[in-house]
C-alpha cells in the first residue's frame, strides 16, 4: 500500500475469506440497523441501500479529539453571537451580496424581517457543526508524525454549518457498527479506544427543550424537507428519538413548496399548516438554491421568519455559517468582539487555517495574486452548502484569471489546503468489491445553543460524526456519493506514527 502516515487500528492484510465474512457481517449490521441511505440509482421508496461506509474505525490522536470536544462550547457561544451583531453580519458580507445571488436574497430576507418589525420569536436555536481535518502543517518542520513518533498532527477548522447539519444518526451508528466489526474481528479490546457517542440524543434534545419553551401543548416539531430525501434513516432516526424522549410531541415533515402553498400566519404570528401549529422548525432544506425554484419558496422562508415557531436556523444564523463570515472571524482583533475571555479567544484563533477575502481591493489583490502563484496550496470557495461546490488545485488559476477584473471576486473566499494525514481501510460500498485505499477524514463535533440576542439558555457539544474519502478526491460528502461513513479510533501520540 505504500506509506501512511497513521497505523490502521487493526492488520489489514487477511485472507480473501475473513475479509469477505467481515464485510458481509457489516454491511448485514448497517442494513439491519438503519444505517441506510434511500438509492440513487434506482429511487424506490420501499427499499434501502446501506450507507457507504468504511470496515474499521480510522485512528485519531485522543488529545487532538478531546480538544475538538471541548472547543465546542466555545464555538457555540461565538456563532451565537455572530448572529445577533447586526452591524457584523452588515459589514462581512456588503461586498459578497452585491454579486453572489443566493446570499444577497438570504440578505434581502433577513432585512425584510427586520423592516417588518422583526421576528416574533426572540429564541433561536442553533443546532451547530464545526469539521475539522488534521493537518500535518501543523507539525514543526521534520518532526512531521512519521519522523519522530512523537509529535502529531494538530487540526484547523474546514467549517463550521448552521444549517441541515447531517449524521446526527448516522454518525453514531458508525460507532456502532465499528463495535460490532472490531469484536468480530477479533479486537475486543479495542472497544474502549472508540469514544462514545451520543449526537442523536443531544441534537433530538435540542429540539424537544426547544419545544418546550414554546410551550404550547398540541403545537408540533416541523421538519422542513427536500421533495426526495435520500438521507432518510438520519432524518427519520432524529424523529424517532424526539418520540422516545417526549411521548406528547408531533414531528410533521414539510417542504418549503408545501409551507408557501398552505402555510399560514395568524394574528399572534402563530404559523399554521395543515391545521397544526409548529412550534419548531428543523430545517433539513433550505440551504442551496435549487431548493428555492420559485418565490413560493422565499415567501414561505418568510413566514417562517416572521413566526413565533423557533427556527433551526433563523436567517441570522444561516448568514452567520456562511463562508465569507469564517473568512472575517479570522481576521486579526475580530474574535475580541465576540469572546471577552483571552483564553477562549487563543484557542478558536489556534484552529484557523489561513483565510483570505479576494475582494478587488489591496489586501484581495495580495490573496488573488498568491492564489494565481502557487493555486495547489489554496482552496477556494464560493457562499454554497452541501458539497461539490469548492474550487482545488490546478482549477483555481483559471477560474480565478476569469474573473480577475470582475466584482464576482467577492463572491469567493481562498483558504489554506489542509493536509491531513493518510490512513489505510477498505471501503464498502452497496455493489462494489471491498477496496483496500488511502484514505483521509474529516471530523465533524455537534453542539448545539438556544438563546435570544442577549441571552444563552442552553449551550452544549452533544457528539460526533467522522467521514473519509479516498486521500486524492477533494471532497467527500456521504450524501453525495464520494464519502464514506466512519468513526473515531483514539491513539495515543507513540501509536499514532510510523517510525
Ligand atoms: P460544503 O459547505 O460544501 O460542505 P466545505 O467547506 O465543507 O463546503 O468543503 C467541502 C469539502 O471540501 C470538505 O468536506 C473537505 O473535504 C474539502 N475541503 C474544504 N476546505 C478544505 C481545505 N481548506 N483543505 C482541504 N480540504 C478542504
Ligand atoms: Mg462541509
Amino acid at each position: 500500500m505504500g506509506e501512511t502516515d497513521l497505523y490502521p487500528c487493526v492488520p489489514l492484510e487477511m485472507s480473501a475469506d475473513r475479509l469477505d465474512d467481515l464485510v458481509d457481517k457489516a454491511k448485514t449490521y448497517a442494513l439491519m440497523h438503519g444505517i441506510c441511505m434511500r438509492r440513487k440509482d434506482a429511487f424506490d421508496t420501499d427499499a434501502l441501500h446501506f450507507a457507504p461506509f468504511v470496515l474499521f474505525p480510522s485512528p485519531f490522536p485522543r488529545k487532538e479529539f478531546n480538544k475538538a470536544i471541548e472547543i465546542q462550547t466555545i464555538l457555540n457561544e461565538l456563532m451565537h453571537k455572530v448572529a445577533h451583531d447586526d452591524d457584523f453580519l452588515r459589514e462581512s458580507l456588503k461586498n459578497t451580496i452585491q454579486v453572489d445571488d443566493f446570499t444577497g436574497r438570504l440578505f434581502q430576507l433577513y432585512d425584510k424581517v427586520q423592516k417588518h418589525g422583526g421576528s416574533a420569536q426572540e429564541l433561536s436555536l442553533g443546532m451547530l457543526r464545526s469539521d475539522l481535518m488534521l493537518d500535518n502543517h501543523c507539525c514543526p518542520i521534520d518532526s512531521k508524525c512519521k519522523l519522530n513518533g512523537q509529535a502529531f498532527c494538530c487540526w484547523k477548522q474546514v467549517e463550521l454549518n448552521t444549517i441541515a447539519s447531517g449524521f446526527g444518526w448516522l454518525g453514531p451508528a458508525s460507532g456502532l457498527l465499528h463495535r460490532y466489526v472490531v469484536q468480530e474481528a477479533g479486537y475486543p479490546e479495542h472497544l474502549k479506544n472508540i469514544p462514545e457517542n451520543n449526537a442523536l440524543s443531544g441534537l433530538a434534545n435540542a429540539l424537544v427543550n426547544s419545544w418546550k419553551l414554546y410551550n404550547q401543548p398540541k403545537s408540533v416539531i416541523l421538519f422542513l424537507v427536500e421533495d426526495v430525501t435520500y438521507n432518510i434513516c438520519d432524518q427519520k432516526f432524529h424523529e424517532f428519538e424526539i418520540r422516545e424522549q417526549c411521548p406528547e410531541v408531533f414531528v410533521i415533515r414539510k417542504t418549503l413548496t408545501e409551507i408557501g402553498n398552505r402555510g399560514k400566519l395568524t394574528e399572534d404570528k402563530r404559523l399554521i399548516i395543515d391545521g397544526h401549529e409548529v412550534a419548531v422548525i428543523y430545517m433539513r432544506c433550505g440551504y442551496h438554491p435549487d431548493q428555492y425554484p420559485s418565490e413560493v419558496e422565499w415567501d414561505a422562508r418568510f413566514m417562517m421568519e416572521m413566526s413565533l415557531a423557533i427556527k433551526s436556523p433563523s436567517v441570522h444564523y444561516h448568514l452567520a455559517g456562511t463562508k465569507k463570515v469564517q473568512q472575517e472571524l479570522a481576521k486579526p482583533g475580530v474574535l475580541e468582539k465576540f469572546l471577552g475571555d483571552k483564553a477562549k479567544i487563543e484557542s478558536v484563533r489556534d484552529i484557523f487555517t489561513g483565510l483570505y477575502s479576494l475582494d478587488k481591493d489591496e489586501i484581495g489583490n495580495a490573496s488573488f495574486q498568491r492564489a494565481i502563484e502557487t493555486p495547489e496550496k489554496f482552496v477556494l470557495k464560493p457562499q454554497r452548502e452541501g458539497g461539490g461546490n469548492n474550487v482545488y488545485g490546478a482549477d483555481i488559476k483559471p477560474f480565478l484569471e476569469k474573473i480577475a477584473d470582475s466584482d464576482e471576486r467577492s463572491a469567493y473566499i481562498l483558504m489554506d489546503m489542509i493536509e491531513p494525514p493518510i490512513t489505510t481501510n477498505y471501503m464498502v460500498r452497496p455493489g462494489e468489491a471491498p477496496l483496500l485505499a488511502k484514505c483521509i477524514s474529516e471530523l465533524g463535533i455537534f453542539g448545539y445553543v438556544i438563546g435570544t440576542k442577549d441571552s444563552i439558555l442552553e449551550n452544549k457539544q452533544v457528539g460526533h460524526m467522522l467521514r473519509t474519502k479516498l486521500s486524492h478526491v477533494n471532497e467527500g460528502g456521504v450524501a453525495a456519493g464520494l464519502g464514506a461513513l466512519d468513526s473515531v479510533y483514539l491513539v495515543d501520540a507513540s501509536r499514532c506514527c510510523l517510525n
